[in-house]
């Protein structure tokens, strides 16, 4: 598998780990924007919101509460913090595995 962020949820390579269970996998991200900058990724390979499907709803849902607990985790719930999700090359989204960047100053 070469896609990098299977590597990542599959600890074939290397990351700041922040959490994981059994569906989600979240890590610093290597080039911080913000003081806190974790990626949330579903550990089944999802390449964007354009490949999401009927069957990923529900795994989507929990990827965003997953957010919410990080946010409390990282101290950042109250203060506030922002989601964002690329999608696509003119959208920003330079790796191909769905994932959400969690993000506070
Ligand atoms: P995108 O632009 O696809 O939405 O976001 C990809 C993010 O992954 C970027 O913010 C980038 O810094 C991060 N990133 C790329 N390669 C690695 C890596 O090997 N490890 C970690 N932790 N983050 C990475
Ligand atoms: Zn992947």
């Amino acid at each position: 598998m070469s896609c990098l962020f299977c590597q990542i949820a599959n600890k074939e390579k290397e990351s700041d780990e922040v959490f994981e269970d059994d569906q989600f996998f979240v890590f610093k991200d290597i080039n911080p924007k913000t003081r806190i900058h974790v990626l949330i990724i579903p550990k089944r390979h999802i390449e964007s919101v354009n490949h999401m499907d009927e069957e990923d709803v529900e795994l989507v849902g929990t990827l965003f509460l997953t957010a919410k607990r990080m946010a409390e985790q990282l101290g950042v719930a109250d203060s506030g913090y922002r989601l964002e999700i690329n999608v696509g090359r003119g959208g920003g989204q330079i790796i191909d595995h769905l994932h959400v960047h969690l993000m506070a100053d």
